[in-house]
């Protein structure tokens, strides 16, 4: 499949940009939120528009529980979007995101576009139907070649029933080109290359007004990868907002050309925890993004809850797993280092009560093993609860989280 080899190269990249991502914001995001937070409230131009929106950018979806980059599971996708219900982030149409970023439409200060990339079939077995619950709108990027392609293609009804409830259109390109091969026809020579550009981007364009009805000003490049060349051509088309794949929220300055978009892998939770998360802005404060993780085999406390208790015990039910070796079995506890958890092997429960108070506002577990006769271990499973003792200091935005209870922490101050 030419999309799944693109992506396994992309992939790298695309963690790269993680570790861009761990720091939650792009440098000019943080830049901003230092100098605004210098300025007087009142001295504040009440003009300026401080609204910043988090693009999410989606690919595949999947039921069964083994998620890889480029598939989410579809329940830690119901997650997400719960959790982007709980922290009361409006949840644009492309419409409105293009009418604010290019025309005087107002935004909330803190807004989420739902992006999907490629026309795989699972957008609509899998991920339509929650968004349909929720009532979110939902933007797909479509690529010519693939609209109608048989097998895990969408079809264009599939797209025409879903345009009917929240979805709108943007460009793809018409062949998805590896980045590789858009070099190729640079070194072809400037001619060339124009002619290429001129068929992906308005043929594309052309393709998808004609079969869908919706005027189509967005581009979402192929794997992120875009060229000087590139822009003359899509302003020339008639594009407006085209998206990158580097992670940052997009403010009403940002370059149309070159629009962060968070990309939300598979395997890495925290994406999406730096995608929710705010900086300060001049009339607001920051916020804390969304903890949402799913893991292989059940946990306690849960992946991404929050507790009250500072002694919980920590486990896993390893029941699932078919030639487990106990002797391996190992769990490490952010701040405690590698803890003596026991197997109990009739539950196949791996446990461990913590034995003295956690300190810290979230607590990380590792848990590692091999199968019996097998060399190496298999890949760790990592998880993290907050404590409830922060909830008085977090902001009332953060999802999942009681009511700040301050005798709480007055009952159990040390
Ligand atoms: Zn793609």
């Amino acid at each position: 499949m030419t999309i799944k080899a693109f992506t396994t190269i992309l992939i790298s990249f695309f963690i790269a940009c993680i570790a861009m991502a761990q720091s939650s914001l792009t440098t000019a995001d943080s830049d901003k939120a230092v100098a605004d937070a210098t300025i007087p409230p009142t001295l504040v131009n009440a003009t300026e528009d401080h609204s910043l929106v988090t693009v999410l950018g989606y690919h595949d979806f999947t039921d069964g529980s083994e998620a890889t980059e480029m598939l989410l599971p579809i329940d830690a996708f119901r997650k997400q979007l719960q959790a982007i219900k709980d922290l009361k982030l409006k949840v644009l149409t492309l419409e409105e995101f293009i009418e604010w970023k290019t025309g005087n439409f107002k935004l909330p200060e803190r807004s989420v576009l739902i992006t999907i990339d490629d026309g795989w079939k699972t957008v609509y077995t899998h991920a339509y139907p929650v968004l349909k619950e929720f009532e979110f709108p939902f933007t797909l990027f479509l690529y010519k070649n693939y609209v109608d392609g048989g097998g895990k293609a969408l079809t264009s009804e599939m797209v025409k029933e879903m345009q009917a409830n929240g979805a709108s259109v943007g460009s793809h390109s018409v062949s998805h080109p590896y980045p590789s091969s858009v070099k190729k026809r640079i070194k072809q020579g400037p001619e060339k290359y124009a002619t290429f550009l001129d068929t992906e981007f308005g043929d594309s364009k052309q393709f998808l007004e004609e079969k869908f009805g919706n005027v189509v000003n967005t581009y979402a490049y192929p794997g992120g990868f875009h060229t000087p060349e590139m822009f003359d051509v899509a302003k020339n088309k008639g594009y407006t907002c085209l998206f990158t794949v580097l992670p940052g929220k997009v403010s009403k300055k940002s370059g149309d050309m070159t629009l962060p978009r968070y990309i939300i892998l598979g395997t890495h939770d925290s994406v999406f925890e730096s995608a929710t998360s705010f900086p300060a802005t001049a009339t607001s404060t920051a916020s804390l993004g969304a903890i949402i993780q799913t893991t292989r085999h059940p946990v306690t406390p849960a992946a991404g809850s929050t507790i009250g208790d500072r002694l919980p015990e920590i486990s896993t039910n390893l029941s699932d797993i078919e030639l487990l070796d106990p002797a391996s079995l190992v769990m490490r506890v952010s701040g405690f280092g590698q803890v003596p958890a026991t197997f109990d092997p009739e539950s196949k429960k791996f446990s461990w009560k913590v034995n003295r108070r956690l300190r810290k506002p979230t607590c990380d577990i590792t848990v590692s093993w091999k199968l019996l006769e097998a060399e190496k271990y298999e890949k760790p499973m990592n998880w993290t609860f907050i404590l409830n003792r922060r909830a008085t200091y977090l902001p009332t935005t953060a999802p999942s989280l009681p009511a700040a209870q301050p005798s709480e922490d007055a009952n159990t101050a040390q």
